[in-house]
């Protein structure tokens, strides 16, 4: 079970503790008169006796060093020193950390862990050969950033890229789930085909390992059709995936080598009407030759 950011920073705190303790029990049992050195410290801080306290510091360092100890043996450890690993900032904003914890978490969630470098930053059109195809991956970038900058505000709830394989539709897929990552919304990226072995094995009786991409805020969808074509689960599965995620009004991202005439035909109806219906959906045709064919790198 993965561990929530607010476990990681008392796990963080925690250790500090621990360690802090563990470190003292060490020092106070190899020097003798060390704990009587820090109590005379406190008294003489509390006194603001200034020129005992120098003294006793001086002292304190000494006793560690010449016992083979580091002199900051008993400073704490941070993991952050900009925050003291209570994940705030003294303006009550959230520190750096915490920021990546929340990031780290949610892409672990997301299934996009291994893919943070797939991302509009860095979309690179040159890969495509110049004219129609470049043209065309720009545009798949303007809107597919337009669509992830919405999210979980616009109007625009699907997004379906249609089109032949190495055209850069997962790219884009991956692209709009680091973007909604980034700003802390939930989203969850899986494969038609995995999503039905998923379906097959809960209807076994087996864990449902889809039940999490319900009421996930964005899901994107890779490969759709790729699945076994003559499974009537598959239909019944997306239906009622699609139905929920309408009416909760979710947003769902889809990619598909299909084109939007093969799955109107592979799915039918009722499952159409729900991805692709046109005042809240959009459905974008890429064309051209596979990228993976055409190169230069
Ligand atoms: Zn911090």
């Amino acid at each position: 079970m993965q561990k929530s950011v607010a476990e990681i920073f008392q796990t963080r705190r925690d250790k500090r503790i621990n360690d802090f303790s563990r470190k003292q029990q060490e020092v106070y049992s190899s020097i003798p008169g060390f704990s009587q050195l820090e109590r005379d410290m406190n008294l003489a801080r509390a006194s603001k006796d200034e020129e005992t306290l120098v003294r006793l510091v001086k002292e304190r360092e000494q006793a560690l060093t010449s016992a083979g100890f580091p002199n900051d043996y008993l400073e704490s450890q941070f993991f952050c020193t900009v925050c003291e690993d209570t994940g705030n900032l003294e303006d009550g904003s959230e520190c750096v950390c915490m920021k990546r914890a929340r990031y780290q978490a949610a892409a672990k969630l997301s299934n996009m862990e291994k893919l943070c470098g797939e991302n509009f930053e860095s979309w690179d059109f040159s890969v495509m050969p110049e004219g129609d195809q470049r043209d065309g991956s720009k545009k798949l970038y303007s809107i597919c950033e337009e669509y992830a900058e919405c999210i979980p505000c616009g109007k625009l709830r699907n997004l379906v890229i249609v089109g032949g394989t190495g055209l850069g539709k997962s790219y884009a897929l991956h692209a709009i789930g680091n973007r909604v990552l980034e700003r802390g919304v939930s989203v969850r990226l899986i494969n038609a085909p995995r999503f039905f072995a998923a379906e097959m094995e809960r209807i076994r009786g087996g864990q449902d390992e889809n039940a999490a991409l319900y009421n996930v805020e964005l899901l994107l969808i890779d490969d759709l059709g790729a699945e076994p074509a003559n499974s009537s689960v598959a239909a019944d599965s997306l239906f009622a995936l699609f139905d929920h995620r309408t009416c909760e009004g979710r947003f769902t991202c889809a990619a598909s080598n299909l084109s939007p005439g093969e799955i109107a035909q592979r799915y039918g109806a009722r499952i159409t009407s729900r991805l692709m219906d046109a005042s809240c959906s959009k459905v974008l045709s890429l064309s051209g030759k596979d990228l993976r064919l055409t190169s230069r790198r």
